[in-house]
């Protein structure tokens, strides 16, 4: 099977176009979570999703936008972002996100948005962190979002350490090390490159690829705006923080 892996698309609707269109060919999506909140277009990223064979979890933004969690968490940005979304997602949407579950093991594969540990709230950004799942838990490959930065980080079991692999690389193999991956946000990036930021995986060959692609950014924008959603959340999307 060939997946597009994908995460934190955050109701950009346009930015998953250009992902989907990009990804080509693809049998399914495996989706991370925090399909909705900050963007324009809610109740339509989620019907795309649907059109497609689809193994999704939920994300902090996900569960906040059906009363799920408790917003005092959120940045005040945030926090009106999503009691917007809340507005304006339909009955069949909020359907969707309430039957989404915090983490998916599938073989030795496990999707959790923050982390194994803390599907909901950690943001796993460190070796640190890192090692304390991998030393919780036995999948071989987990597959998080929610910093939307893309990341590896491979297991040495014999050390029992983390480590990043050797350079940057964007390819790697899942047949060896016990890996986490993350693909990065398709919808609002955050490392400084604005481009909307996926994976591919291959589970016959057993090979991820980080990939990047362009999409519309303005017309997003413009999207947001008509809204009234805030305008830092606007401008962040052209520079990728
Ligand atoms: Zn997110």
């Amino acid at each position: 099977m060939r997946y597009a892996v994908i995460s934190d698309i955050h109701s950009n609707l346009t930015a998953l176009d250009a992902v989907l269109e990009d990804a080509r060919p693809f049998d399914a999506l495996l989706c991370l979570g925090d399909v909705v909140g900050y963007g324009p277009d809610p109740n339509e990223c989620v019907a795309r999703l649907q059109s497609y064979p689809l193994t999704c979890i939920a994300g902090n933004h996900d569960l906040a936008a059906i009363g799920q969690l408790d917003l005092s968490r959120f940045n005040p940005d945030a926090r009106q972002a999503n009691y917007w979304t809340r507005d304006e997602l339909r009955r069949e949407s909020r359907d969707f996100l309430l039957n989404l579950p915090n983490t998916i093991k599938l073989g030795g594969f496990l999707l959790a948005h923050g982390s194994p540990v803390n599907p909901v709230w950690e943001y796993l950004d460190s070796l640190y962190l890192a090692k304390d799942n991998f030393l919780r838990f036995d999948f071989q490959t987990a597959f998080v979002g929610h910093t939307h930065i893309a990341l590896a980080i491979k297991w040495d079991s014999e050390q029992k350490e983390a480590s990043f692999p050797e350079e940057n690389a964007c390819s790697l193999s899942l047949a060896k090390d016990r890996l986490i991956l993350n693909p990065g946000s398709v919808g609002q990036p955050r490392d400084d490159d604005p481009r909307a930021s996926y994976a591919i995986m291959d589970t016959e060959k057993m090979s991820w690829e980080f990939r990047r692609t362009h999409y519309n950014i303005e017309r997003t924008q413009k999207r947001m705006r008509n809204c009234g959603l805030p305008k830092r959340l606007i401008e962040r999307l052209q520079y990728g923080w």
